[in-house]
């Protein structure tokens, strides 16, 4: 995959773990060119273990994690866009969407990984980053956007993929039926699943299950030494749905799969 580049876009440290850190291993290691761009480095985030870090560190202590994931999945260092953690919504959206739109054109991916209009639970954060992505998409091949004819030229990116979460994993979280949810603020804010029928990419990772671990343990701060990634190691191993990692795809300029897709460069080799 010499020439192929994939170019995933997450909000903070530790969004590309769960759910791609599979993915971005995989395609590394097959000789794809992986970048990951991160819009803030967490600092709103949950200290989990107070000797890991201090309010005042806590950027660079995440920005060291995620740097810590990015070696262990084998991919670029991480791009930040420098955003404080929870405004991204109050930001110049079209300052944010002209930097993702510059970087497209620099690197040149042929697949972009981004948030589904769900941004799994609804963060605003992730909202706002699913915006950008899928807006910066579109105008990064348009030569009358942001135009810059001093650096990069157009460029079209050839699939997106929003990552969602299948309904049956949040099922299996919750068997009383009551739904997952991430407390912000006092408020829960309830995780978005999809049927099996909805989702249209399943990428067998089974084998970077240990490189997706291990980058998730990078994240120390987010999940401390007492998660099921530390101290069940082969319970999450075997977990099919640690072992497979689920896409929807947005936008295509190759035409649309017949069935569900194993591979985010289908159509492209
Ligand atoms: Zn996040």
């Amino acid at each position: 995959m010499k020439d192929f580049t994939l170019l995933a876009v997450f909000a903070h440290p530790d969004d590309e773990a769960f759910g791609t850190g599979g993915a971005l291993a995989r395609y590394a290691a097959e000789g794809c060119d992986v970048y990951l761009v991160t819009a803030t480095r967490g600092e709103a985030g949950q200290i989990a273990l107070p000797e890991l870090a201090t309010p005042a560190n806590l950027p660079a202590v995440r920005e060291r994690e995620l740097r810590c994931a990015c070696q262990t999945y084998g991919i670029h260092p991480p791009i930040f866009l420098d955003y404080l953690d929870g405004q991204l919504p109050i930001v110049h959206q079209g300052q944010a969407v002209g930097k993702l739109v510059r970087i497209i054109r620099d690197l040149r991916p042929q697949v972009l990984i981004t948030f589904g209009p769900d941004g799994i639970y609804g963060h605003y954060d992730h909202l706002a980053v699913h915006r950008w992505a899928t807006a910066a998409c579109e105008l990064a091949a348009d030569p009358d956007c942001y135009p810059d004819r001093d650096a990069c030229q157009p460029h079209q990116i050839s699939k997106l993929y929003y990552r969602v979460m299948p309904q049956e994993v949040l099922d299996a979280w919750s068997p009383e039926g009551r739904p997952g949810a991430v407390m912000m603020d006092g408020v829960p804010f309830p995780f978005v699943g999809y049927p099996t029928s909805e989702i249209t990419a399943i990428v067998d990772v089974g084998a970077f299950v240990e490189s997706k671990r291990q980058g998730i343990l990078c994240h120390a701060t987010q999940v401390g030494d007492a998660s099921r990634y530390a101290t069940a190691p082969d319970e999450v191993l075997a977990d099919r749905w640690f072992r497979q990692e689920t896409f929807r795809l947005a936008r295509s300029t190759v035409g649309w799969p017949d069935g569900v897709e194993s591979d985010l460069f289908e159509r492209l080799r």
